[in-house]
């Protein structure tokens, strides 16, 4: 069993209210099975919601500078919980994401600028042996 970044199969559950629909994604998951969850809405965040990013001293800001991180880490905790319930060894996720990000995050300043560095999903998942790879890698 695969877990699998819900804006990807086309859940509108992205900040802005829209999705990451990706066909490879699809192709990819046609002969699997599969679980699908959004963090940042069991993390009990609205959506629409304001983008944030993971600053340099690890916490999770949103543009207006409210200080997200609890949310964060509560979805990634319930996303770890499903994950578990499910038996999921790897983990389809979202890159740049600071939640579903597996290789790449955005640097905190929201200027586009993108570095090195895990979601907070994506490394408690890490940290929990579950596989992580992006749409990216597919
Ligand atoms: S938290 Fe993950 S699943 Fe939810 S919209 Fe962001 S990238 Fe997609």
């Amino acid at each position: 069993m695969i877990i699998v970044s819900a804006c990807l199969v086309g859940v509108n559950c992205k900040y802005n209210g829209g999705n990451n629909y990706s066909d490879k994604v699809k192709e990819f998951l046609k002969d699997k099975q599969y679980v699908i969850i959004c963090p940042e809405q069991l993390g009990g965040l609205t959506t629409p919601r304001k983008p944030s990013e993971i600053n340099k001293n690890n916490k999770v800001m949103s543009c207006e500078d409210e200080d997200v991180t609890e949310n964060f880490i509560k979805g990634a905790e319930e996303s770890l919980k499903i994950a578990k319930m499910f038996n999921c060894k790897q983990a389809l996720l979202k890159e740049g994401s600071p939640s579903c990000g597996c290789n790449l995050i955005y640097d905190g300043t929201f200027t586009g600028n993108k570095i090195s560095g895990m979601g907070i999903t994506a490394a408690l998942f890490n940290e929990n042996n579950i596989e992580v790879f992006s749409e990216k890698e597919l």
